[in-house]
C-alpha cells in the first residue's frame, strides 16, 4: 500500500506539472519545481491535485492519501539560491503540518470516517475486538495511537482473545524525564473528558488527545482505559535546518543533505537520525539492533580550559569515529546535540572492542596535563522494536548516565534494574514539592572545630525524613534533583533554615557559631543569589559573616569570569566564600590565582587517597601551603582518625570535619552536645561517639 501511494503521488504530479518538474528526494517527499508560474495560477494547479488525490484499496478499506505542502514563490535574481527556497517551502511544509496537527483539521472522508466510527466518549464500552477495529480505524490519522491504564500508567495491549495484558510504562514515549502524575491520560480518566496537550522531548513536539473508555472483559468485567492518539512533530529539525541555511552558503553539498546533516560533524542530526532509524525498522523486521549514545565526560571543561575551537575539534573527531562504525555496516550515526551522538546498528554488526577503541583514541588525542578526556557509551540491545526511536535513546541514556563522573569505566548497558533506578528517580521528582511543603527535609549540622578542638561552626547537611520514619541520604537525590532543575527550591530553603539557626543563636553563647550551607554548581548561574542571601539575613538580622557558602570547584570552571563577579560581590556584603570539594575532580591550582574566596575545603576523597597514594598526599600538603600563603583558610573534611588529624595539623592545616569528631546530627543534638562539651571541655564534645 505504501509503493502505492508513493507511485501514484508521483503520477499525480507528473500530470499536473510536467515530468520535467518533479522529483523525488527521498522516502514520501516529493519536490516540484515549477518555472514561469504566477502564484495564482500555482494554487489553482496545487488544488487540483488536492482535489485528486489518490485514493488506495488495502485490506478491502478505502485509504485516501493526504498531503502537507509547503511552497514558495520567488525570483531567482541572486540574492537567493535554490537552495535557499528549497529550505524555506520545506519549513512552509513542517508549518502546514504542525497547523493540521494542532487545528485537527480533517478532510471531509476523515471526518466522515470518524463520525461513522465514533470517537469513543466517556466510559463508551468496547470489546478488545471493537477496540482494535477503532484503533485500526483511526491509526492514519495520527502517528502513535495507544490504550492506557491510567491508573497503573501502562501502556495496555489487546489480546485476539479480547484479553488485555499491561505493557511498558506510559510516560516512556514521550518522556521519560517527566513523572506520568499529571498526564492527560490520568486527567481524562479523572473528568471523563477529552483531554488534550502537547509536550515538547528529545526536539519533537508530541501533540496528545486522550480519551477515556472502558474495555469490557472476556470474563465479564470491565477495565477503565484512555486511548491516546499522537502526533509527533519534528521540531528539532526544523530549528537546525534554518540555521543551516545561515550558517553554510557556499557548499557544494545538496540542499537535502544538509538538512539532514549536521554541519560541523556531517553525520545526521538528530531529528533526520529518529526519522531514518525508524524506518530501517520497519524495512527490515528480521533484523535485531542496538541504539548506542555517547557523550564526553565533562565536555564543557574543554570549551572553558581550551577553548571552542578545540572544543570542536573534539566533536568532529569523535562523530569521524563514531562514523567508521557505522558506515561499514548500514548503520547510522546522528549527532543529538553539543557531545552527544548516537549509533544505531545492527545487533550482529556491534562489537564492543570497537567502542573501547574509540574511547582509547579520544583519551590519547586530546587529553592533556590537566584534562583527561572520557568518551562514555550507553548501550541498548532493542527488544522491542516497537517502542519510538526516542525511546530506545531514552534507555541507552539512562545506561550512559549511570557511568557519569566514574572516570574508569566506558560502557554501560542498559538493564531492568536501570529502568528501577529511573523510576525511583521519577519518585524523588514527583515527592519532592509535598516533601517541601511538608518540611520533610531538614537541616542536620556536622561540627567545624579547630585543632585545638573548639567547634566554631557547622556545615548544613540535608536529609530527608520521610512520613514513614526512614531517611533519605543527599546522594540519593541531590544529584536527581539538580538535573531536574529544582535543587535551587531545597537550597534556597536549607540557607534560610541556616539563617534562621544562626538568628535563634543570636544574643547566646553560640552567636559566635559559623554555618556553611552547600550551593549547587546551578544555583550560581540560574539564581540571583546574591540578592536572595542578602534579603535573608537582613530579614532575620543575622551578619554576614555568620553564613559560609560552599561552592564546588568545579562550579568555577564553567564561567570564571561570573562565578568571580558574583564571589566578589558576595564576600563584600560579608559572606565568606568556600571552594568545596577542592581536589576531587580537576582541581587546577591555577584557578585560585583568579578566583578570590576565603577558604578552601580539601575534599575527603583526597584524604583517602592518601593511605594509598604517597602522591596523594604530596598533593594535599601543597595544597594547604599553598592556600596558606594566599591567606586562604584550608579545611580538611573526612577526618575519621587520630592519625589522619596529627598528619594534618603538622603540615599546617587548622580546621577539620569529620565522623572523628561527629557525624551530621539534627540541630537539638548538635546544641546539646556543645552545652554538654561547654561544662565538661570542649575535648569532650570531640570525642568520636560512634
Ligand atoms: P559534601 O558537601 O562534600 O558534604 C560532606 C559529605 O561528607 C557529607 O555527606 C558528610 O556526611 C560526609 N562526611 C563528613 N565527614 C565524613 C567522614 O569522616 N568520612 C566520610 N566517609 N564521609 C564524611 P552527606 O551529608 O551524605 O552529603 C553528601 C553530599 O550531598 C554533600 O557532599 C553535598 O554535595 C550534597 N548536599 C548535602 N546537603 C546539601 C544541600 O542542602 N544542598 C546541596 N546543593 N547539596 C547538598
Ligand atoms: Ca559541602
Ligand atoms: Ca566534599
Amino acid at each position: 500500500a505504501g509503493d502505492q501511494a508513493l507511485s501514484k503521488t508521483g503520477r499525480l504530479l507528473i500530470d499536473t506539472f510536467g515530468k520535467e518538474n518533479c522529483y523525488r528526494y527521498g522516502g514520501d517527499e516529493f519536490l516540484v519545481i515549477v518555472p514561469d508560474l504566477s502564484e495564482e495560477e500555482f494554487k489553482k494547479e496545487l488544488s487540483a491535485v488536492l482535489n485528486n488525490r489518490p485514493v488506495l484499496e488495502t485490506g478491502g478499506q478505502k485509504v485516501t492519501v493526504e498531503y502537507s505542502v509547503g511552497s514558495v514563490h520567488a525570483v531567482l535574481d541572486g540574492t537567493k539560491e535554490l537552495r535557499d527556497l528549497f529550505l524555506e517551502a520545506d519549513q512552509n511544509m513542517y508549518t502546514a503540518k504542525r497547523e493540521r496537527a494542532r487545528a485537527g483539521i480533517r478532510t471531509a472522508e476523515q471526518r466522515k470516517r470518524a463520525e461513522q466510527n465514533k470517537t469513543p466518549v466517556s466510559t463508551a464500552e468496547y470489546t478488545g475486538e471493537e477496540m482494535k477495529a477503532f484503533l485500526s480505524s483511526v491509526s492514519e490519522e495520527y502517528d502513535l495511537i495507544r490504550v492506557v491504564d491510567p491508573i497503573e500508567c501502562r501502556v495496555l495491549s489487546v489480546q485476539n482473545d479480547g484479553k488485555i495484558s499491561r505493557k511498558e510504562r506510559c510516560y516512556g514515549i514521550w518522556n521519560s524525564d517527566q513523572k506520568c502524575i499529571n498526564c492527560t491520560s490520568a486527567l481524562a480518566c479523572q473528568t471523563g473528558r477529552h483531554q488534550e496537550k502537547a509536550e515538547a522531548f528529545g526536539g519533537k513536539v508530541y501533540h496528545i488527545l486522550s480519551n477515556p473508555v472502558r474495555l469490557k472483559l472476556p470474563d465479564g468485567g470491565s477495565c477503565d482505559a484512555v486511548v491516546e492518539m499522537v502526533n509527533v512533530e519534528n521540531e528539532a529539525q526544523n530549528k537546525v535546518q534554518a540555521n543551516d541555511r545561515a550558517a553554510e552558503s557556499a557548499s557544494p553539498q545538496t540542499a537535502l543533505y544538509h538538512a539532514q546533516n549536521d554541519s560541523l560533524t556531517k553525520v545526521l542530526h538528530s531529528g533526520a537520525f529518529s526519522e531514518i532509524a525508524g524506518e530501517l525498522i520497519l524495512k527490515h523486521p528480521a533484523t535485531g539492533w542496538v541504539m548506542i549514545t555517547s557523550n564526553i565526560l565533562n565536555f564543557r571543561l574543554v570549551n572553558t580550559l581550551f577553548g571552542v575551537q578545540r572544543g570542536n575539534e573534539v566533536v568532529a573527531r569523535n562523530a569521524e569515529l563514531l562514523q567508521q562504525i557505522a558506515k561499514p555496516v548500514d548503520g547510522l550515526c546522528g549527532r543529538l546535540g553539543g557531545d552527544q551522538f548516537a549509533l544505531f546498528l545492527p545487533r550482529d554488526k556491534y562489537r564492543e572492542e570497537q567502542l573501547l577503541d574509540i574511547a582509547q583514541k579520544m583519551a590519547h588525542e586530546f587529553s592533556s596535563g590537566l584534562y583527561t578526556l572520557c568518551v562514555h557509551f550507553g548501550v541498548y540491545e532493542v527488544e522491542d522494536p516497537s517502542v519510538p526511536v526516542s525511546v530506545m535513546c531514552d534507555r541507552a541514556n539512562i545506561a550512559l548516565r549511570t557511568i557519569h563522573g566514574d572516570m574508569r569505566s566506558t560502557i554501560a548497558y542498559f538493564n531492568a534494574e536501570m529502568m528501577q533506578k529511573s523510576l525511583l528517580e521519577q519518585q524523588v521528582i514527583s515527592g519532592f514539592e509535598t516533601a517541601l511543603k511538608e518540611e520533610q527535609f531538614k537541616m542536620y549540622l556536622q561540627p567545624l572545630v579547630y585543632e585545638d578542638g573548639q567547634v566554631f561552626g557547622a556545615e548544613a547537611l540535608v536529609r530527608w525524613l520521610r512520613p514513614d520514619g526512614s531517611v533519605t541520604m543527599p546522594g540519593e537525590f541531590i544529584e536527581t534533583l539538580e538535573r531536574a532543575g529544582l535543587i535551587h527550591k531545597l537550597d534556597r530553603y536549607i540557607w534560610e533554615c541556616a539563617v534562621k539557626q544562626l538568628s535563634a543563636w543570636s544574643g547566646t553563647e553560640k552567636q559566635h557559631l559559623v554555618i556553611s550551607v552547600n550551593m549547587s554548581a546551578k544555583d550560581l548561574y540560574s539564581l540571583d543569589i546574591y540578592d536572595i542571601l542578602t534579603e535573608l539575613v537582613d530579614r532575620y538580622r543575622v551578619p554576614a559573616s555568620r553564613l559560609m557558602l560552599e561552592i564546588t570547584e568545579t562550579a568555577f570552571l564553567e564561567d570564571p569570569l561570573q562565578s568571580n563577579a558574583v564571589i566578589a560581590k558576595l564576600r563584600e556584603k560579608g559572606f565568606l566564600v568556600e571552594m568545596d570539594d577542592f581536589g576531587e575532580g580537576y582541581s587546577s591550582l591555577g584557578l585560585l590565582k583568579d578566583i578570590h574566596v576565603d577558604a578552601l575545603k580539601i575534599d575527603k576523597s583526597l584524604l583517602h587517597e592518601v593511605e594509598t597514594r604517597q602522591r596523594s598526599w604530596i598533593i594535599l600538603e601543597s595544597i594547604v601551603r599553598m592556600a596558606n600563603e594566599l591567606r586562604m583558610g584550608v579545611v580538611t573534611e573526612g577526618v575519621e582518625t587520630q592519625a589522619q588529624l596529627n598528619s594534618l595539623i603538622a603540615v599546617g592545616c587548622h580546621y577539620f570535619q569529620g565522623y572523628y569528631f561527629s557525624r551530621p546530627i539534627p540541630v537539638e543534638e548538635f546544641e546539646a552536645r556543645l552545652d554538654a562539651a561547654e561544662q565538661l571541655s570542649a575535648k569532650e564534645f570531640l570525642r568520636p561517639t560512634e
